[in-house]
């Protein structure tokens, strides 16, 4: 089977792909690299000792997209390209929209015209909102806060729609929690640019003194210790949840949707603790304000991908937090 991997350069992309290789799936990655690096393909043949074909093009550009449906009989899509930092998100709104929708309606275009009908879509736990129950089920109300969380959910949308008037379409929507950690190899991994939003990325660059400080973002929360809850997810367990979604697909039409997480909430200090506990550091930290749009708490009920995938996240905080420092560890003393 011929998977099209959109985004497969980037830090889930590359992971999945290398579960799709191992588990005997071909694969094309179509990436424009806009937050990625070309050595990635690379990384991912060498873990694998498989071969990617690899196209630099932008999934907004119909044409040479059309090219690649045109060059192989593309079997499935699983869909990752796409912007995704919040903060960036509420200062360029009108990128976010451009970026996110446009590839995804191109990308839905050209699988009509070449009758491709499975799909596999990115979203993300961003589009429950402030849940008013812990924990998040999946059919619980659905509101964002920011703009790439509108992008996610008016996919969402558009995809229902889609499902909707062309009944061969077999569409699975991922809804991923907080994925960190890396491949135990070392040679993939989360590498942001710039100074990073995300809590492990801002720990990392702590880690290695390229920060001063982590700044923890309250700690007056309803929480077990006043600091904000997430479900975090080892990124190979994630990739893992792909090839799950992608048996199910292809025997089952229409849509459904998905939370990939881990079902566990663990503190910024529980990652804190355990990260300076497995890996021997220390990490330089302070309280400071609560984040403008943060919640309390957010974890999964991973029930739904269980029972009807057969999903279940194998890794703990531990691996997650080795994993994310090893792979900076290896890639820092070349
Ligand atoms: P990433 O930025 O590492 O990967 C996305 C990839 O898409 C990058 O390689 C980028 O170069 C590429 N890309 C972006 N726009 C493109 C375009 N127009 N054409 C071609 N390529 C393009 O991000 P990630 O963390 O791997 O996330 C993958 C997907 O999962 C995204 O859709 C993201 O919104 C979603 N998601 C991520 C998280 C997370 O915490 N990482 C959580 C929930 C959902
Ligand atoms: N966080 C923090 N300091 C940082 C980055 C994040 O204290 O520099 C906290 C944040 O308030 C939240 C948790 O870490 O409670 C996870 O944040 P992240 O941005 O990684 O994920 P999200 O908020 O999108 O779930």
């Amino acid at each position: 089977m011929l998977v099209l991997v959109t985004g497969g350069a980037g830090f889930i992309g590359s992971h999945t792909c290398v579960e799709l290789l191992n588990n005997g799936y071909d694969v094309i990655v179509v990436d424009n690299l806009s937050n990625s690096k070309r050595d990635v393909i690379d990384k991912i043949e060498k873990i694998t000792s498989k071969k990617v074909k690899f196209y630099e093009i932008d999934l907004c550009d119909k044409e040479k997209l059309r090219d690649v449906f045109k060059k192989d009989r593309i079997d499935a899509v699983i869909h990752f390209a796409g912007y995704k930092a919040v903060g960036e998100s509420v200062k360029e709104p009108l990128k976010y929209y451009r970026n996110n929708l446009d590839s995804t309606l191109t990308l839905l275009e050209v699988m009509k015209e070449f009758s491709c009908h499975n799909l596999v879509f990115s979203s993300s736990a961003t589009v429950y909102g402030v849940p008013r129950k812990l924990p998040i089920k999946e059919d619980f109300p659905l509101k964002t806060t920011n703009p790439y969380g509108t992008t996610k959910l008016m996919i969402e949308e558009i995809l229902k729609d889609v499902s909707k008037a062309d009944l061969e379409m077999s569409i699975i929507v991922l809804r991923y929690f907080n994925p960190i950690g890396a491949h135990e190899s070392g040679l993939l991994g989360e590498d942001p640019n710039g100074i990073p939003n995300n809590l492990m990325p801002y720990i990392l660059k702590v880690a290695f003194n390229e920060l001063p400080v982590l700044n923890i973002f309250g700690n007056d929360y309803e929480t077990k210790d006043g600091t904000g809850v997430r479900d975090y997810i080892h990124v190979v367990d994630l990739a893992k949840g792909h090839i799950k979604a992608l048996e199910k697909i292809t025997t089952k039409k229409g849509i459904d949707y998905y939370n990939l997480g881990t079902g566990n909430g663990y503190s910024v200090l529980d990652i804190v603790n355990t990260f300076e506990k497995v890996n021997n550091v220390k990490i330089n930290k302070r309280f400071v304000a609560r984040r403008d749009g943060d919640i309390a708490s957010c974890y999964a009920d991973p029930t739904k991908a269980f029972k009807e995938l057969g999903f279940k996240a194998e890794f703990g905080i531990e691996k997650m937090c080795y994993d994310a420092y090893n792979y900076v560890v290896k890639n820092t003393s070349k």
